[in-house]
């Protein structure tokens, strides 16, 4: 029996159709221009990895294991999950392509993540990342250079307003200090506390600087900063990225909660908010930090690395469509018995022009014509008995340009195709 019932995507899942794709390619294509002049290369990875790896490395306490993970038994009843961030999957890869005594190395990627979040605009169920990271980079102007590629490629999009926050946890003797410290402090309020914040209090204190509810916030106001814990080493970690954020004109604000909701992260710890969508809403669209102990925390030997990832829905939010560059072309044949040559002569326009070139074969020629408008034709070929016989194009304008009014019309000879095209269209810049 057939089935009637309407597809529908997965809740917290979409397409990009149109304007949406292109805009989707402009913000990715922008970012790897940045982050490419910086010494970056692409790396690809899988969408899914085994569920092990995420709950090492994001730690089996944090929002993303605990709560958001998309997560299945494969048919030899293997626990895998579709890849909630990149980093962890980084990671995996030096160590899996022992790449861990080839350092540095300087990956960038993109694509869909995964967290069962509740959708709302801006936050989605599959989503999609731009991600850097630098395995190998020990000093703090790592870090620095990291946070100005991550501004740069803000910018590089033309979003105004962007702001950068930053902070840092110090190392692991630092954090064991604060760590008791925050206890002791919220112990005295726990009752007051929501209820994660409570459970955060026993697995990872640290965690309740980042709660979104509105009387935990009240007690984080309150709390001993973490600067109070840097041992001298943290200390100056953080005044050297400081130092060299300045030396680049580069302005921060200090968010001494910003603590970032994953395990992983050590020293540096930071976010670019910027206004995007309707209401001008203040999204954080970047993210990231340093990570010192995961690649060895991971099984692999020490490795030190900062890295960040861009949150490309919210970057799409903040951006306008780009125009389409080379706008189409489009053949059209005037009868049935010219479908052939039509079909040759826009084979041949494709080894000439860079415009697409289209050759809608549905409906009659005025369909045909309706069709070549609507998908933006700049001119349409016409090609019917007579110009086959007489080895005569005919060439209708649909749209103004410098030269052509829309609607004026021309005739070319098949053999001045090239020179005609090479001078009113975007010609290849291969001769034919
Ligand atoms: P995170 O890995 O959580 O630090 O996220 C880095 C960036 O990814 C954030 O700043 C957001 O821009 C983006 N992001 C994270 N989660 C989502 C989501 N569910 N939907 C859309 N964007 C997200």
């Amino acid at each position: 029996m057939k089935n009637t019932e309407v597809p529908l995507p997965v809740r917290g899942m979409r397409d990009f159709v149109g304007a949406d794709a292109r805009t989707f390619h402009h913000v990715v294509d922008r970012l790897q221009t940045v982050v490419c002049r910086y010494g970056f290369s692409p790396i690809e990875m899988p969408l899914v990895e085994f569920t092990s790896l995420f709950v090492r490395s994001l730690g089996d306490t944090s929002d993303v294991v605990d709560k958001e993970m998309f997560t299945f038994e494969d048919r030899s009843g293997q626990s895998i999950s579709l890849r909630p961030e990149g980093t962890a999957s980084a990671v995996r890869a030096l160590i899996t392509n022992k790449l861990t005594q080839t350092l540095p190395q300087k990956w960038s990627y993109y694509g869909p993540m995964f967290r069962y979040d509740r959708p709302q605009k801006g936050r989605y169920r599959q989503f999609y990342q731009f991600g850097v990271e630098d395995l190998g980079a020990s000093g703090p102007l790592s870090d620095v250079e990291a946070i100005s590629m991550a501004m740069e490629g803000v910018q590089s999009l033309g979003i105004n307003g962007a702001t950068l926050f930053i902070n840092s946890i110090g190392d692991a003797a630092t954090r064991a200090d604060y760590r008791a410290k925050l206890v002791a402090y919220f112990e005295a309020y726990k009752g007051d506390l929501s209820e994660d914040s409570q459970r955060r209090l026993t697995v990872n204190p640290l965690r309740i600087l980042d709660s979104k509810d509105a009387k935990d916030q009240e007690l984080v106001r309150g709390a001993p900063q973490i600067s109070g814990s840097f041992t001298p080493e943290a200390a100056r970690f953080f005044d050297r990225v400081k130092e060299g954020l300045a030396a680049l004109g580069l302005t921060f604000k200090l968010d001494p909660c910003l603590v970032r909701g994953l395990d992983y992260y050590d020293h540096t710890t930071f976010e670019i908010k910027a206004p995007v969508g309707e209401g001008s809403t203040l999204l954080a669209v970047v993210g990231g930090g340093r990570y010192n102990g995961l690649v060895e925390q991971m099984g692999g030997p020490s490795v030190p690395a900062v890295g960040w990832a861009a949150g490309l829905d919210r970057l799409m939010l903040a951006v306008e469509a780009p125009a389409v560059e080379v706008p189409p072309v489009a053949v059209l044949f005037v009868g049935e018995a010219e479908d052939v040559a039509a079909l040759q002569g826009a084979h041949r326009l494709r080894g000439l022009v860079q415009n697409p070139v289209l050759m809608p074969a549905e409906g009659n020629l005025a369909k045909r014509m309706k069709m070549s408008d609507r998908a933006g034709a700049l001119c349409v070929f016409l090609i019917g008995e007579d110009e086959l016989k007489t080895g005569q194009l005919k060439v209708k304008f649909l749209r103004s340009t410098g030269e052509f009014e829309e609607g004026a019309e021309c005739v070319v000879a098949e053999t001045e195709l090239a020179a005609w095209t090479a001078q009113h269209l975007s010609p290849l810049t291969k001769p034919e």
